[in-house]
């Protein structure tokens, strides 16, 4: 892993007392190369990060996207039970789906649960319509009956928490010469529900640190070759966290969906190491996502195949017996 004290502190360095940011926080005043030409800067500052902001200040052809989800997302609490204990099952991510928007609930070592509501910022019902408690209390029970007795404080952490925004960020290069390099959130943000985003900043320093150790004399070079070998994974990762939102918040209630869920599992048990469902692939293993998306794709196009070849196959054989 990078060494955090040679690395890390340099950025903060660098950006504490080298390179000006304007009170807002969100942007460089000056160009990094001016102030400070012999300390790499490593950007790991975030989904809104002002070190890439000076990269495309600086970097004439410098590619930038940034799409926000209509849906924002608002965290709210259910407390430990009277003995400490996790009011639902702990070992589960716990999903409300309800189509276009959908709450989730995870387990916290100290017995509580972390419910974070997805929905739309505006619109009929939406984050903009609840103007009162009385909106809140009965959109939730409409909603989520059976989680209301168990948020006690529902109503004042709906207001008194903030409305954060999902943003899922695509720039290209991460780096500039041998100056400066982007990391974690800062290169790729995306939205969370995969999961990955922090897996991915962990991915991003084992990948640089052994781009480093290839390349000792050129940090150019191992700052190029990271983000040839991470760009394409990071893309990948932004598009199976929106696919994954999709399905959470719409499919997972869906009966054809579980049907492919378990056929899923019972290949992955009767074909170990052979058959991985994406889940799988992306949390469990460090399969590269773009690879793992890949696999997926043939795996699932493998198994409508032989399912299609097996119903055919019944369709013959019967109308045989019917014929004979
Ligand atoms: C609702 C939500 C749920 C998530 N759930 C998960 C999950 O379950 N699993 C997962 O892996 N990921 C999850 N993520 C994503 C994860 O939080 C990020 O991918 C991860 O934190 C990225 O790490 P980072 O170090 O790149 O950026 P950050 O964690 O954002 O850290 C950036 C740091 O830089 C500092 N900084 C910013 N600007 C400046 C400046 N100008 N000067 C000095 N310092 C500055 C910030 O204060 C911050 O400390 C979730 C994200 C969201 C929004």
């Amino acid at each position: 892993m990078i060494d955090p004290a040679s690395c890390t502190s340099r950025l903060m360095m660098s950006i504490r007392k080298n390179v000006s940011i304007r009170s807002d926080g969100r942007r460089l005043t000056q160009p990094l190369s001016k102030r400070h030409n012999a300390i790499p800067v490593l950007g790991v500052d975030g989904a809104f990060s002002a070190v890439r902001q000076s990269m495309q200040l600086k970097i004439g052809n410098f590619q930038y996207d940034e799409s926000y989800l209509a849906h924002g997302y608002k965290e709210l609490t259910i407390p430990p039970g009277p003995d400490g204990s996790w009011r639902m099952e702990k070992n589960a991510l716990h999903i409300w789906p309800r189509k276009s928007f959908m709450m989730i609930a995870l387990p916290n070592p100290d017995g509580s649960f972390t419910c974070t509501l997805f929905w739309e910022f505006e619109g009929p019902r939406s984050f903009a319509t609840m103007k009162s408690h009385e909106d809140v209390r009965r959109f939730f029970e409409e909603e989520f009956p059976d989680a209301v007795p168990l948020m006690p404080t529902l109503l004042e952490d709906f207001r008194e928490n903030p409305t954060g925004s999902l943003v899922t960020i695509r720039c290209a290069p991460w780096y500039y010469r041998d100056k400066v390099c982007l990391v974690g959130d800062a290169a790729h943000a995306v939205v969370p529900f995969y999961g990955q985003g922090m897996n991915a900043a962990f991915e991003d320093c084992v990948v640089l640190d052994e781009c480093l150790e290839e390349f000792p004399e050129n940090r150019d070079r191992a700052f190029a070759e990271y983000f040839r070998r991470r760009k394409e994974n990071a893309d990948a990762l932004a598009d199976l966290a929106i696919g994954n939102f999709i399905e959470m918040r719409d499919k997972t209630a869906s009966k054809t969906f579980r049907a492919k869920k378990k056929l899923d599992h019972a290949l992955e048990a009767a074909l170990p190491g052979i058959y991985l469902p994406l889940y799988t692939m992306v949390t469990f293993t460090r399969m590269p996502y773009a690879k793992a998306a890949k696999r997926a794709q043939i795996q699932d196009a493998l198994v409508y195949a032989s399912l299609l070849l097996i119903a055919a196959i019944l369709v013959t054989a019967m109308l045989w017996l019917i014929a004979t």
